[in-house]
This record gives structure tokens, sequence and C-alpha cells, in this order.
């Protein structure tokens, strides 16, 4: 309940003494009880609301409390609550149907894990005794999760003081227009440059040691990066070409982010793997897997797969994977998602930036999007300096504390203002989130110096 001290105060004082977070140094957090969520909002004991746009960590699809996301969970409870994944159980045969109903054309098979992290660990495995070859080849400017393959797999700071803990993996670069690194002055140009660069690394590697190419097909917390035209084709091509898997990463933008069931179904592409998690059943019981070719299962038919997990397919997590279906038909979310940010998404977010200077540059799909923030838009130097922590990172900081001021919870990565909200955000409730970033990039501004 709000304004009861007694109980935010337990709340925090448990966190604070028992709870070990992820990617902090323990002495420096102090993390904000929350009291309750409803839809896009959530509030802490203090009756403070806040509008979610950053879906959690780009998981609560459906926004919080869904009634028939808990109603499934409660009536699979109900009925049986676990089963070991040796055994079938209707939950998550249905659930594995119903996704490869919407996959790819050659779709056969889904293996279930926990979370998006084991989903690349597995995929990447299944490449690798499919292909029976080492290497998988990644993008600078990447995130693919936290376990010992994926953490090396990702192409950012997060990896660099794990060191490598998978010496089969190499990176590359992958196109960004804004910040070329193939001196593109078209999307075109940076497409054609970037798969001619992926061409490069595959010859010099050896193709013929290369297992797979993971990729997210829309680059998530490392700017929300749209691949122009031709890119995700193109690559298609080059795996094809070499005998190479292509595994589409969608644990961010799976399961209608962007207006599709799967992204890659926007960009005319057709992976051999696809890691799916967090908009699966929206985050309600951790869920994720990997969506499995035809020919790729073919390998594993007449032998054995070497590797599970306990809970893979958990009958609660995927009775509300199934509930996410239903809502998302009953509800028409593919439709909203593509509407709404068509219609008030992206021409705000344009208008926001003709009007403030500090926006260089905005990109996303759906719903996902960023803003890029720069001190000065001719040299596109960023807001605040790329891995910027402490003092460095104080402008962006006061960008992120104005909105949350406001109401807003944004998804701030690096010097982007990203924008992703729960899909079942109302209108109303988007142009105020809009309203709100509106007047914190006045912050913004404030450190203009072009
Ligand atoms: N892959 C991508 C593209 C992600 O965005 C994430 C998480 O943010 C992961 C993998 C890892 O997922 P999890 O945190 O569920 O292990």
């Amino acid at each position: 309940t709000f304004g009861d001290t007694e109980a935010q105060r337990e709340v925090r004082e448990n966190d604070r003494n028992y709870v070990f977070h992820s990617w902090s140094a323990q002495g420096a957090i102090n993390p904000l009880p929350i009291a309750k969520g409803e839809g896009a909002t959530f509030w802490d004991y203090d009756g403070n609301e806040y509008l979610d746009f950053s879906s959690q960590l780009v998981n609560l699809n459906l926004g919080h409390q869904h009634p028939k996301l808990i109603k499934a969970i409660q009536e699979q409870a109900g009925r049986l609550a676990t089963i070991q994944p040796a055994l079938a159980n209707d939950a998550r045969g249905e659930l594995a149907k119903r996704i490869v109903e919407h996959s790819f054309e050659g779709a056969r098979s889904v293996f279930f894990t926990n979370g998006g992290a084991d989903a690349v660990e597995y995929a990447v495995r299944m490449a690798r005794h499919h292909t029976g070859r080492q290497k998988v080849l990644s993008r600078f400017r990447s995130y693919h999760g936290s376990t010992g393959t994926a953490i090396t797999l990702t192409g950012e700071p997060r990896r660099w003081s794990n060191g490598t803990l998978d010496a089969g993996v190499v990176h590359f670069t992958g196109p960004y227009a804004y910040r070329s690194a193939f001196y593109a002055t078209s999307p075109e140009e940076e497409a054609e440059r970037a798969l001619a660069h992926l061409e490069q690394t595959i010859q010099l590697e050896g193709p013929e040691t290369i297992a797979a190419i993971i990729l997210e097909t829309v680059t998530g917390t490392n700017g929300v990066l749209v691949p122009p035209p031709g890119y995700l084709p193109g690559v298609r091509a080059l795996c094809d070409k070499y005998g190479i898997v292509y595994i589409a990463d969608e644990v961010m933008v799976g399961f209608g982010r962007t207006g599709e069931w799967f992204a890659y179904q926007g960009f005319d592409v057709k992976p051999d793997l696809v890691t799916f998690a967090k908009g699966v059943n929206s985050g309600y019981v951790p869920l994720g897997g990997v969506v499995i070719s035809e020919e790729i299962h073919n390998t594993f038919v007449d032998r054995s797969f070497p590797g599970g997990l306990t809970y893979s397919g958990h009958p609660l997590a995927c009775a509300s994977g199934v509930a996410t279906f239903d809502i998302f038909e009953e509800e028409g979310i593919l439709e909203r998602v593509r509407d709404l940010g068509e219609r008030v998404i992206e021409p705000r977010l344009r208008q926001l930036a003709e009007k403030h200077k500090s926006v260089g540059e905005v990109r996303g799909k759906g719903f996902f999007w960023a803003l890029e923030l720069v001190v000065d838009r001719e040299t596109r130097e960023p807001l605040v300096p790329f891995n910027a922590s402490g003092e460095a990172a104080a402008p962006f900081n006061a960008v992120v504390a104005a909105c949350k001021q406001a109401g807003l919870w944004p998804f701030a990565a690096g010097n982007r203002l990203q924008v992703a909200p729960p899909l079942v955000t109302s209108e109303e409730d988007l142009v105020r989130g809009l309203d709100i970033i509106d007047a914190a990039l006045d912050v913004a501004d404030s450190y203009y110096t072009g």
C-alpha cells in the first residue's frame, strides 16, 4: 500500500542486505522499491507513478498484470505446476506448435530454455554440431546475454571484463549508417560495404571453420540499429554460399516489438535458427527458446542432441506463452503496433528531432525507437562519450533524471533515449510519454556546443 513507510523500509532493507544485483557495484546502488504495476504503468511505495517506456527490460510486451496471462498461469498451476522435460506436456506442445506455425517456412521444432542467454548458448551448440565447425561470428555493438558463449559473442563493454570465455568467437562490424565504419553515404552503400567486410572476414577466418553467424535482427540495447535494405538478405546469401548457419537473435525484438511476430519477417530473410525469450510471455514466468529449421532438426533425428535443462518447456511458462498468442490475436497487437508506431510514435519523434538540436538521429520501427543524442550535429559527437560513467555520463543522466521526475521510465543506453513501451500502451499514454521526452530534451539541448 502507498505511503506505508514501514513496508517500504523493509523492502529496501532486505534488498540492500541480502540481494546481489546484476551489472552493479553493490555499494553504489539503491534500487527503487516497486509496490505495484498495471498495464504500462508501475508505482513506487510513495505512490509515484511511472509510465514504462522501457517495458522493464524490453520484455513486458503485454504490460503488467494482464488478466489473461495471470489466468493462464493460475489455471496451469491448478492443474500441473511442473513436469520434467523428458515427458510430454500439453502447454509445452501447444506453444511449440504455435511458434513453429508463426515462424519461417521450413521451421520444424522448438527447444525451450529459461531465458535469452541460454537460448543463444543452445543455438550455437546446435549450429556447431550441425556443421562440425567451431567458429561463430557476431557483430560489434551487440548484446547476446551474460553466460559463457553469449557474453563472448556480445560486442560491447559488458564483455570486456569477462574476458574470452569461448575461443571460437570472432567479431565483425555491422552496418550503422549514422556512424559508418565504411565511409558510406547512403543506406544502400552501407549495406553493400558491410557485406563486403563480412565476406572478407569469412574468407580470412576460413569459411570451413565457421559454424554460424549470429545477428540481432534489429540491434537492441546497442542502439536500435535497423538493418539497411538488402543487408540481412545479403547475410543469408553469404551463409548459403559458405555453408554457415544463420542465427537470428530475436530475444528483444521477437513477439511484436517491430510490428511482426518475428522482426526478420519484416526484412525479407529466412534464418536457420531463431532465439527468443522476453516477449514470448512478457516475462511473467522465465522462458526462452530456439526455433529450429527442418535441416538442423534432422541432424538430431538419429543422433542424440547433447544438451538439456531441468526446466525446459516449463508448463507455467508455456501456458503463459500460449495465452500470449491468444491475446495478440484477440487484441490485434501487431496491427496496433504498426498503426501507432507509424501514426503516433514515429512522426512525433521526427518532430522532436526538428525541434531539439541535441537529437542527432531518430531511428526505429513499430514500438522500438532510439533518439541518438549529440552535442554537435555536424561532428555527431555524442552527448556523452562511448562507455561513459561517473562525471562523464552526467549530461545523459540529467536527461534520464528529467524523464523520471516527470513520471516516465525511459530505456536509456549510452547516449540514446530509447523508446520501447509495452505493446498495449494506450495512444493517450504514448502521447503523454512523448511529451515528457520533449521536455527532457530541453536538458539535452542545454549541453549542446555545436
Ligand atoms: N539477446 C538479446 C538480443 C538480448 O537483448 C538479451 C537481453 O537483453 C539477451 C540475448 C539475453 O537474454 P536474458 O537476459 O534473458 O538471458
